[in-house]
């Protein structure tokens, strides 16, 4: 086997671990590989060996890396930050959205929605401790939305032809323990569904977390350098 194909097998093996750990069916749970930095050569060998559902967070690297691979069955995951004037290009290969944090995304895919098949998208919520005073103080969040804007957002999601709104998503903030903040993450999904009750998936969990996710419900993991070893240099 390749070192990337143990690799891939180790991760599953241990997320299927902390699955029955959680008294959880490792089959209710999407391991996406993020992929970014890396060459489309790479994604293909994941292809390969049965992957298909991948990662990407920036729109110049993702766009040619899907269109390249477009002949392949792969379901493409946008997880990164999106600006507004780059919704309408993400949509034409992103299967599922991550980040949607604030209004003026919500209202792009919108307007880019043209009557083509919805997307799947996640609510990126900031689970920074002080994400809701900063956000009553008028600050911007460094991505996701603080959890006191969370029903206000999922309103506008909810009302937006062209958007299936599926769940939350988060990362664990940086210098903290990551359980706690997805214990948190799992009380915005519980409080969504009362607005949302479709909304039940949750987006956590990285290389280094993913198992504290899966404790505290995650059903989507994102995970990167577990699985494709260490990211190239930006570029
Ligand atoms: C890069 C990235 C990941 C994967 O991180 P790893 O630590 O490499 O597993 C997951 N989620 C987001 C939003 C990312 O940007």
């Amino acid at each position: 086997m390749s070192e990337l194909a143990d690799r891939l097998a180790a991760t599953d093996a241990r997320i299927a671990e902390a699955a029955r750990a959680a008294g959880r069916d490792p089959g209710e749970l999407t391991r996406i590989v993020v992929t970014k930095f890396h060459a489309a050569s790479l994604v293909r060998e994941l292809a390969d060996l049965g992957v298909r559902d991948v990662g990407e967070s920036r729109h110049q690297e993702a766009g040619p890396k899907a269109a390249e691979l477009a002949a392949l069955d792969l379901r493409w995951h946008f997880i990164g930050q999106l600006q507004s004037k780059k919704a309408r290009q993400v949509r034409e290969y992103a299967r599922v959205i991550h980040s949607l944090d604030r209004d003026s995304v919500v209202d792009a895919l919108g307007r880019a929605a043209d009557g083509a098949p919805p997307v799947d998208v996640f609510l990126q919520v900031d689970l920074d401790p002080d994400a809701d005073a900063a956000a009553e103080a008028g600050e911007a969040g460094r991505g996701g939305a603080a959890p006191s804007r969370v029903p206000r957002l999922a309103e506008r999601i909810l009302a937006t032809a062209g958007l299936n709104l599926v769940g939350v998503m988060a990362v664990a903030p940086l210098g903290a323990e990551p359980r706690p903040a997805f214990a948190r993450l799992r009380e915005v999904s519980t409080a969504l569904r009362e607005l949302a009750p479709g909304a039940t998936a949750i987006s956590a969990g990285m290389s280094g977390d993913y198992a504290d996710a899966v404790l505290e419900g995650a059903t989507h993991l994102r995970i990167g350098t577990a699985i494709t070893g260490n990211r190239p240099p930006r570029g």
